[in-house]
């Protein structure tokens, strides 16, 4: 079969790979209809992330047609399914505690030293996103085997075509978690840094959790004015400086909660940020975090920090203090994307939700390299990108 493979960094190909197969009598074996490329998938694309190796298959954000099942898979040939990007056991104590992006099972005891180093405790399996987490082949291909199909997968009704729920696999579960581990409440005004996919459904999550008022901070034009369509107000950090501006609008106290949704490869011209860049670049392992720094600093005494932006390895010049002086309640993880589906699909079928603005661009799979380019270098205006196995080639 066809599939986007990992070659170095800013390299990435469409290359004939051997088809997946059933392993284990829980997996499913799903043709793919839609995948798409999202913003960790560039920490791939720009070689950030430990433990890729040339020839891995990426993408965690896929759906499609179940094609094969094993005999203990609940899914059914011919359903239409959308597939977490967490994959999760359902019988761990994690998972039995829906901290399904904490299951114990999912990865592979010979792939866990790495995380298990950086982190204490072993991460657990996620679809195309390097060894540290299982090293699955990814859904950006034809097929795509799921292990634990019992437990992650949703099947969805066919009223509802690709577009509408093909986010329900990674950034709009994302989004909302993100909101709400910003512990939202009625009167609340929450700032969220970043208008990328994942900032742009935390802030309508946000609203629809009902913030009083909701603050957009990006540089990009065009993503600022999809966060004003969603009811934010924004500042342009290129425009006006960040910090007084939130202060102004926030009755001079500080916003109640924020929201970084920017991650470790944050802009930044503070000369602190141009020294994590050269460590970055070294291979010294500083994860950027000058969004969050700022969220830090800009949030009330007793305020709510959620980062659902990806972080890896270390932060320099952490603002502790700060943290610690203001009492500020910090929340973060990876999604427990098997959660949210079925409410979040809910919100979809009665129309509160609706992700098909973000979509940009529909590609065929052979046009992913062009794809992770521009979704790279055209952020403003390449807001999301679906690739599409099978459609017809642009002529
Ligand atoms: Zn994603
Ligand atoms: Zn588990």
């Amino acid at each position: 079969m066809k599939a986007l493979t990992w070659h170095g960094t800013k390299d990435v190909r469409v290359d004939t790979v051997d088809d997946p197969e059933i392993i284990n009598p829980r997996d499913a074996i799903i043709k793919i209809t839609s995948t798409a490329i999202c913003g960790s998938d560039l920490h791939l694309y720009d070689g950030v992330i430990p433990g890729v190796k040339p020839g891995d298959v990426l993408g965690h954000e896929f759906m499609g047609e179940v094609v094969e099942t094993g005999k203990d898979s609940t899914l059914e040939k011919g359903q239409r399914v959308v597939v977490p990007f967490t994959i999760a056991c359902g019988g761990c104590f994690h998972c039995k505690s829906q901290q399904y992006s904490a299951c114990d099972n999912s990865n592979p005891v010979e792939k866990q030293d790495m995380s298990a180093t950086l982190y204490g405790q072993p991460m657990s399996g996620l679809f195309g996103y390097s060894h540290l987490t299982g090293g699955y082949s990814g859904g950006q291909a034809e097929y795509v085997r799921v292990p634990f199909s019992d437990v992650g997968p949703i099947v969805v009704p066919d009223h509802l075509d690709d577009d509408k729920v093909l986010f329900l696999s990674d950034i709009l579960p994302t989004g909302w978690m993100g909101a709400e581990n910003a512990d939202i409440q009625p009167d609340d005004t929450v700032a969220v840094w970043g208008c990328g996919p994942v900032g742009l459904f935390a802030i309508q999550s946000a609203i629809v959790m009902g913030a009083a008022k909701v603050i957009a901070i990006d540089h990009y034009p065009h993503r600022l004015e999809l966060a004003r369509k969603l009811g934010a107000e924004i500042i342009n950090f290129r425009e006006s400086d960040v910090r007084e501006a939130l202060m102004e609008m926030s009755g001079g106290i500080g916003v109640d909660a924020v929201i970084d949704a920017v991650g470790m490869e944050s802009h930044g011209f503070a000369v602190d940020n141009m020294i994590d860049v050269v460590k970055q670049k070294v291979g010294i392992g500083a994860d950027r975090a000058s969004a969050l720094k700022q969220a830090i600093l800009a949030v009330r005494f007793g305020g709510k920090v959620s980062i659902p932006g990806v972080y890896g390895g270390m932060v320099d010049k952490w603002p502790l203090g700060a943290m610690m002086e203001k009492g500020l309640q910090i929340r973060g993880g990876q999604t427990h994307v098997q959660k949210y589906t079925k409410d979040l699909l809910a919100k979809i079928e009665d129309g509160t939700l609706d992700t098909t603005f973000l979509i940009s661009h529909r590609l065929p799979l052979e046009e992913a390299p062009t794809g992770y380019k521009n979704f790279k270098e055209e952020q403003d205006t390449w807001t999301k990108v679906v690739l599409k196995p099978g459609m017809e080639k642009a002529a």
